[in-house]
């Protein structure tokens, strides 16, 4: 259990109006969470204090090699009018999967899952209501040695920030159009793609320049390797349904492991649908499209929840899926990943966690 010290604004800043458009992460409440970590004293001093900018440094360690780690997770205002979180404690879990990779050290899971709901209580009134709408969280980690030698730092700060985000989709699932990324990869085995890191997103950013210059929305990347098997799409997990089944790229090492992933599979799987974690290659969704196998593609992720993909480029190939339209798994999984969110259908699976 943290004892965590909580000094409140004194200057609370305008919350937005509602029905004013969110955005993403643009806006930023009254608080954050904030707690240090030394060598000879572990975590230490875990405190909710007013959003401020921080003071560090030029020669800061994160600064130059990179060693960072996030987190993103939703509260949501829950139809009984509490606060709830979905399945917080896999984002603990994960932080800690990330920290190892990268040499920061562990925060216990249930710590972690006490600083968020800490910060979310004391900025509670800032979650927005309208549909489709959420309170961002964003729990990070930074190494903050004053060293310029490579090696994991010896102080880090655990920050948690949060921010009011608009409805990902302004009217129902928009189906998006992705490139396939056939020269710069993301991750490798062997490498940190398994890790929350802000290194990979650096990594990526010009393949996603790439395909927007080429009018595609998000980029789907391959294997490191060979260049051959699908990986993940973007800042999602990317599923297929071909001929009736739902495969998905196992976790390899390079792959991200999604909360909506998970919970993707385990719904899938009680409603009785075969779901495959397995290698996929593009020569088989091509052989799939040319048969009229490949019946949905759709990314998870905590942002957009499910993302419909409804065109798919790769080399000189252009795949419309089915019309290009929303399957009826994913327009199902969207309808019930958000209902059990928000509190509107049973939490089966006892993903929903209250704050009180
Ligand atoms: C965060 C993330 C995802 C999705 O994970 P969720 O837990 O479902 O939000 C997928 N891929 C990458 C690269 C990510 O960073």
């Amino acid at each position: 259990m943290l004892n965590i010290r909580i000094e409140k604004t004194t200057s609370p800043k305008q919350k937005p109006a509602s029905g004013e458009p969110l955005g993403f992460g643009k806006l930023f409440t009254d608080h954050m969470f904030v707690m240090d970590y030394a060598q000879d004293k572990g975590w230490h001093d875990p405190r909710v204090v007013p959003f401020a900018n921080l003071s560090l440094s030029p020669a800061t360690m994160v600064f130059h090699y990179g060693q960072e780690m996030f987190e993103g997770l939703k509260a949501y205002r829950c139809a009984d009018g509490k606060a709830c979180l979905f399945r917080p404690d896999m984002n603990a879990r994960r932080t800690n999967a990330s920290n190892d990779r990268l040499v920061i050290p562990r925060v216990p899971e249930e710590d972690f899952v006490q600083a968020v709901k800490a910060v979310v209580k004391v900025d509670e009134d800032w979650i927005p209501t309208a549909p489709g709408t959420s309170l961002y969280i964003r729990p990070f980690i930074i190494a903050t040695d004053e060293f310029l030698g490579v090696a994991p730092s010896k102080s880090y700060m655990f920050i948690i920030i949060l921010s009011p985000s608009g409805a990902y989709y302004d009217s129902g699932l928009a189906p998006v159009g992705i490139w396939i990324e056939d020269d710069y990869v993301r991750a490798v085995k062997g490498g940190m793609g398994f890790a929350k890191a802000g290194g990979n997103y650096a990594a990526s950013l010009i393949a996603q320049v790439k395909a927007h210059d080429e009018g595609f929305s998000q980029v789907l990347w391959l294997d490191g390797a060979q260049r051959k098997y699908v990986e993940e799409v973007g800042a999602m997990n990317i599923f297929f349904k071909i001929a009736g089944k739902i495969v998905t790229p196992e976790l390899s090492g390079s792959i991200l492991p999604g909360i909506t992933r998970d919970s993707v599979i385990q719904l899938c799987r009680s409603w009785g649908i075969t779901v495959e974690e397995r290698k996929v290659s593009v020569e088989e969704l091509l052989t799939a499209q040319a048969g009229g196998t490949l019946e949905e593609v759709f990314g998870t992720g905590t942002a957009a929840v499910i993302s419909p993909v409804g065109k798919l480029r790769y080399k000189d190939d252009v795949m419309t899926i089915q019309d290009g339209g929303i399957g009826e798994l994913s327009q199902k999984l969207y309808d019930t990943v958000t209902g059990i969110q928000l509190g509107e259908l049973p939490d089966e699976f006892g993903w929903r966690v209250f704050i009180d």
